[in-house]
């Protein structure tokens, strides 16, 4: 573990509302302002958080945010929020005697949502605020696109990352998430090319399950993304795309098994591409669900089959070495 700690790696697939440490969420539920606005669910989701979900499919899993939601919908929760989640990966781990972080460098990513409090642009000013007490080196912003947004609002949302940009502000990327099934993502092309004209990094969350279609898949990878989240069910053709164009896939080890779209560590699809020594960075993606942490996630790399794939230390400093070379690029002035 100590080996695992002091590895410098760094964690580009974060989703801030899918990472509040639970006393932050239970602190927020205490001090909002109109109690009888927060959903019924919102305190038995918060127990439910704590003591572990069982996840049945992949789609379960996307049940859980509205109640998220309705604690970070104002800039005060929502800098509490990424002060937390900043923290967590970047602060000195508690349980590390020589106090080293989980991660050397974070991407932290999120969708900006609307709200009777703040705007689009508000939300995601509050987020790079919090961000940009760190130094460039340690963290930066994507900014997420989720499937289900209108063109309007995607066109938003795309705008106000560039213009984020432009004014110097700590914003790297730009992500497509959400249920992998929903949107037509023909719509969507524009979007990132403007992003990519801009300077800013792409990454689409891709092939999560098995319901999305060879062309869903080709139209995603045709948007020339630098990187790619989870990657989980690339047929021939998909495969032979990502590999020539070399885009880091972003792994989810534990998040991959508890929303069951891997069955066992043996059948991840990792394997393959460390076997084809193609970029990969290990990563979270949502620690409030799935309980995990960064050093967890490397603990799986180095542990003996078959509690984890046994790579040898080597091969585990090859792989982090790989997270830090895929970083999107920071503005010049950073
Ligand atoms: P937020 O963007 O609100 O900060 O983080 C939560 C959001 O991230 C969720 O509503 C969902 O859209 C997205 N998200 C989190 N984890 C995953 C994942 O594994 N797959 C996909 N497609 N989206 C995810």
């Amino acid at each position: 573990v100590e080996f695992l700690r002091a590895l410098p790696k760094a964690e580009l697939h974060a989703h801030l509302n899918g990472c509040i440490p639970v006393p932050t969420l239970r602190k927020l539920a205490a001090e909002h302002s109109d109690a009888a606005s927060l959903p019924e669910n919102v305190h038995a989701g918060i127990d439910q958080l704590q003591k572990g979900v069982v996840l049945e499919e992949i789609h379960d899993f996307f049940g859980l945010f509205p109640a998220i939601y309705a604690l970070t919908s104002n800039p005060e929760a929502l800098a509490e929020a990424a002060r937390a989640v900043l923290a967590l990966f970047l602060e000195s781990d508690p349980e590390a005697p020589n106090g080293q972080s989980q991660a050397a460098y974070l991407e932290l990513r999120t969708t900006p949502r609307e709200s009777a409090h703040m705007t689009r642009r508000r939300y995601l000013e509050t987020v790079l605020d919090e961000v940009e007490r760190y130094p460039g080196e340690r963290a930066a912003l994507i900014v997420s696109l989720d499937r289900r947004m209108d063109a309007k609002v995607a066109e938003e949302v795309v705008d106000v990352a560039v213009a984020l940009r432009n004014e110097g502000r700590r914003v790297v990327g730009v992500d497509l998430c959400g249920d992998p099934l929903a949107g037509d993502m023909k719509e969507f092309e524009g979007h990132f090319s403007k992003a990519k004209q801009a300077g800013l990094g792409v990454t689409l969350h891709i092939a999560e399950t098995t319901e999305n279609t060879h062309e869903d898949t080709l139209r995603l990878l045709s948007f020339k993304p630098d990187r790619l989240g989870h990657a989980t069910f690339l047929d021939v053709d998909a495969r032979d795309v990502v590999f020539s164009n070399k885009a880091c896939v972003e792994i989810c080890l534990s998040s991959n098994l508890l929303c069951k779209t891997v069955s066992s560590l043996d059948e991840h699809h990792l394997k393959h591409y460390l076997e084809c020594n193609h970029p990969v960075a290990i990563c979270t993606d949502d620690t409030l669900p799935f309980r995990n942490s960064l050093v967890g996630e490397y603990a799986l790399l180095l542990a003996q089959k078959p509690l984890g794939l046994g790579l040898s230390e080597q091969e585990v400093v090859r792989v982090a070495g790989m997270s830090m070379t895929s970083r999107f690029a920071l503005p010049t002035a950073q």
